[in-house]
């Protein structure tokens, strides 16, 4: 396992306007899981191909273990790859498929065989490809890639073709064995769901630069800008001003307590997100108002809150999560406080104004 590091990188494919990447800094732990997560077009491939050594950035350098590898081709970088499809050789059983990547070595049996107990296919060595699940199939591509013991493992949507239900499965068992293998591991999805579910720390893209990297808990409690707010998870988007505390906002709703720390001094002007979850049914609570729409998706209740506003004759209106237990109609006046953690400054950096509640 190795430790990776992004310093300052740039890619320009020719003849695009902008850059694919874009001075983008990022390390990687060793034995760390982390997730490139962003839309469609981002550079998330981008990056994890010129990690691999597919592509030559234009400008920055990459590092495995302090070593900078600009020059140095793929298959002399230790890397092992999991690609969409699996990219399985049909024509070969499960043990001489995860043998492919070994080449003639030293205990080359005894390497395939304990990699193939370590994702769970023993008994299933003389099977072809053809013949396996979704998700065996996933296991052998994994085993292949890591059977060498690559300094960094690189996986780009390993999941997309599976079901839903397979999906879940197999991230939580594909991680579990990235770990026990202890390999340093590069994922890339545009799904967040699967990056919280995976990573030991996301880092979340948007037109070829890095907007926050962090632990799932981390990005989802305190977006540090507005299109993280949106992109992962759902937030509310709302101005204030830091109160005389510090701490709190004061909105034209009423005042929101918040614990996430930043740099605003009181008084100032600042755009906060609310998570829907950080609403918390309470007949004394400051934020009332009428429900407007409601969905009920099992986990919780999805209502819209029409909240009256003290400055513009328009109610703000909020997304928030009603625990499943209990009954909401449209038109019922609610109120609620509001969970400080689920509270957090952000920056306009990517700005999407059309999410402000105003
Ligand atoms: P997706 O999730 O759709 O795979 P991505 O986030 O992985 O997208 P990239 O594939 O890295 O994004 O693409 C980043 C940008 O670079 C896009 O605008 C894409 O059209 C462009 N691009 C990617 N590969 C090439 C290429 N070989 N030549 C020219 N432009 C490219």
């Amino acid at each position: 396992m190795a430790e990776i590091q992004l310093e300052n990188i740039s890619k320009v494919y020719p003849g695009a306007d902008a850059p694919a990447v874009d001075a983008l800094n990022l390390q990687i732990g060793k034995g760390e899981i982390l997730t490139l997560l962003g839309p469609s077009g981002c550079g998330k491939t981008t990056t994890l191909r010129l990690i691999a050594g597919f592509e030559a950035p234009d400008s920055g350098a990459v590092f495995f273990d302090g070593r900078n590898v600009v020059g140095v081709p793929p298959q002399k970088r230790s890397i092992g790859m999991v690609f969409q499809d699996y990219a399985l050789f049909p024509h070969l059983n499960v043990y001489d498929n995860v043998g492919f990547g070994l080449g003639r070595c030293k205990n080359r049996r005894r390497r395939i065989g304990s990699m193939i107990d370590l994702v769970g296919l023993a008994g299933l060595e003389r099977q072809m490809p053809g013949r396996l699940s979704g998700g065996q199939q996933g296991r052998v591509a994994l085993a292949r890639a890591l059977v060498p013991g690559p300094a960094v493992i690189l996986l780009d949507e390993p999941f997309s073709s599976l079901d839903a239900d397979l999906r879940v499965r197999i991230q939580r068992e594909v991680t579990a064995i990235i770990k026990k293998a202890g390999t340093t591991a590069l994922f890339v999805t545009h799904d967040q769901r699967e990056a919280m579910t995976i990573s030991d720390r996301i880092a979340v893209m948007e037109k070829g630069r890095l907007h926050q990297v962090g632990t799932p808990r981390g990005i989802y409690q305190h977006p540090e800008t507005e299109f993280v707010a949106t992109f992962v998870g759902r937030s509310n988007l709302l101005r204030g001003r830091i109160g005389a505390d510090g701490r709190s906002i004061t909105t034209e709703v009423g005042t929101v307590p918040c614990r996430h720390t930043h740099e605003r001094k009181p008084g100032d002007e600042v755009i906060f997100c609310i998570r829907p979850c950080g609403f918390e049914r309470d007949s004394r609570g400051p934020i009332c108002g009428r429900i407007v729409k409601t969905a009920f998706i099992g986990e919780n209740t999805d209502a819209l809150l029409a909240v009256n506003s003290a400055e513009s004759r328009k109610p703000v209106q909020f997304l928030v999560h009603i625990h499943p237990e209990e009954e909401v109609r449209v038109g019922e006046e609610v109120c609620f406080r509001v969970l400080p953690y689920f509270v957090a400054v952000v920056s306009e950096k990517g700005e999407k104004d059309e999410n402000v509640c105003k």
